[in-house]
């Protein structure tokens, strides 16, 4: 129960360019007296944090469907408990995961002495959130960065307007702000963030601004962290029940209307298979979402009007396949159906040009699974690769030779939850990996330490001068 109650902002209110230099410095000051590197403080804040969001979820969950008509269940799913999840887990195991860790000396001159690995803050981090799940991506992260002790500046996504700007408002009544800041707005925002120097920069978003983050990190030699997209392919063998494929491909093609970066962006399937999958995903869009999607609860809506055009322009400059489910749209009302197209080209300019984003789903046909697989692997590797097959050595096929940044056997999305493994891309897809363990060890400098003492100097007179054949005898 909250403490006190908000409203869901109208607009989000951009962070003034002339303050975003004193925001870096106070958080960079405050890292530098070793406050946020004090366990206390560090469990304190992740408790605060946590609590951010569980006292005013219900406000959670009316912007985040205003900002894409996100149903409470995917919220709930993709959003809240992503993060509730995460505070407690660093809650949990902190004090294991801050701990020394002792390794046995290697070198015969170190025998008798320790050797450490400490467990560092980097410093400052900045954190780049993106708009579709926009609790959990710039949150997540957050949670991981304080827990390892930095300090952390945060820029939420501009496009998520209400939830970002529900955050805003939240955020200094929970959080210490001389060494967590948030920062709002859109290009000029984050170049002006970008001229400064960070500890480590972790972005998610699209390729192309991974590539301006990247060069500006370079110029301060800053590590970052890339969470981008892709083509997320699933891959449907003949050993499969087409029921069961057909509802977890829909969830993964249509959950939060297809705006999520592991998605399955498009189908590939036998032939053969094409007429029984189509109808069985038919059943299931009917049963989810009744004969008009539109007045469904459970269906949402496109993030904003640039985006409702750019998925939309993709299906129109398609110039393979037909329309076999949906196809209907609402520009005012930001609406695309769940829309199915069957028999695309693989190399079709429109749909199979760039990531969707969006819940349009294409079918492409093949004969010979080994061909499919060497058609896909001429792209880039995707975030993630779905495989569904009820035969292990189909299921290598395709998992040996295609690489990706994850992958998932006989379903969709689930292992982007599961936090006990570590989440990112590979090449285009990604750069580094995060989520539990992975995010603290993102945050933290492992600090190699040899412990000597001033004892045994006789055993050391091999090193010095003057050499003997005699002393290499040691
Ligand atoms: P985007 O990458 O275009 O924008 C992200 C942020 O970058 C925005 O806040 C924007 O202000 C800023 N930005 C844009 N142009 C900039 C510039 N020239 N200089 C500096 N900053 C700039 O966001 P998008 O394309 O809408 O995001 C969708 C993409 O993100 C998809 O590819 C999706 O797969 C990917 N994504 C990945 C993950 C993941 O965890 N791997 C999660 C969500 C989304």
């Amino acid at each position: 129960v909250a403490r006190f109650t908000v409203e869901v902002p109208e607009t989000l209110e951009y962070t003034s360019l002339d303050t975003i230099e004193d925001s870096v410095s106070v958080v960079r000051g405050n890292f530098v007296t070793g406050k946020p590197r004090n366990m206390y403080w560090r469990k304190f804040q992740l408790h605060r944090l946590y609590q951010m969001v569980h006292d005013h979820e219900e406000k959670f969950y009316e912007a985040l469907a205003k900002d894409m008509g996100k149903t409470r269940h995917e919220a709930l799913m993709g959003d809240i408990s992503p993060l509730l999840e995460e505070c407690l887990y660093f809650l949990d195991n902190i004090e294991k995961l801050a701990k020394d860790e002792k390794v046995q000396p290697r070198s015969p001159t170190n025998r008798l002495d320790s050797c450490v690995i400490r467990k560092d803050p980097l410093g400052v981090v900045l954190i780049l959130g993106c708009w579709n799940y926009p609790v959990q991506l710039p949150l997540v992260p957050l949670a991981g960065a304080i827990a390892a002790g930095n300090s952390a500046v945060v820029k939420l996504s501009e496009t998520s307007v209400h939830t970002s700007a529900l955050i805003t408002k939240l955020f200094p009544k929970y959080m210490d702000i001389a060494c967590y800041r948030i920062v709002n707005g859109a290009v000029p925002e984050t170049t002006a963030l970008l001229q400064h120097k960070f500890d480590h920069i972790f972005y998610t978003g699209s390729a192309n601004v991974g590539k301006i983050i990247m060069t500006a990190a370079a110029k301060h030699l800053t590590p970052v962290t890339l969470e981008l997209g892709g083509k997320s392919p699933a891959v449907i063998t003949a050993n499969s029940n087409l029921k069961t494929v057909a509802n977890r491909v829909a969830f993964g093609k249509f959950f939060n209307t297809g705006q999520t970066c592991v998605g399955v962006d498009y189908v590939l399937i036998p032939k053969a298979q094409l007429e029984p999958f189509v109808e069985a995903l038919r059943k299931t869009l009917a049963d989810w979402f009744g004969a008009q999607p539109k007045a469904s609860k459970d269906y949402g809506r496109i993030v904003n009007v640039r985006h409702f055009d750019r998925i939309m322009e993709l299906l129109n400059r398609r110039q393979s396949g037909s329309i076999v489910i949906g196809g209907d749209s609402d520009r005012e009302a930001r609406y695309i159906a769940p829309t199915v197209v069957a028999n695309v080209n693989f190399n079709d300019p429109g749909l199979m040009s760039e990531e969707i984003f969006g819940p349009i789903l294409p079918i492409v046909t093949y004969n010979d699974l080994d061909d499919a697989v060497a058609m896909i692997k001429r792209n880039d590797p995707p975030l993630s690769v779905y495989v569904f097959s009820n035969n292990k050595k189909e299921q290598r096929q395709v998992i040996d030779y295609l690489p990706s940044g994850n992958v998932c056997v006989n379903d969709t999305l689930m292992q982007f939850g599961e936090f006990a493994l570590p989440f990112g891309g590979v090449g285009s897809s990604g750069l580094g990996k995060y989520h539990g363990k992975r995010s603290y060890e993102i945050f933290t400098h492992e600090r190699s330490m040899l412990i000597k003492k001033q004892r045994f100097e006789f055993l050391m007179r091999a090193r010095y001068p003057p050499y003997t054949t005699n002393t290499l005898k040691l």
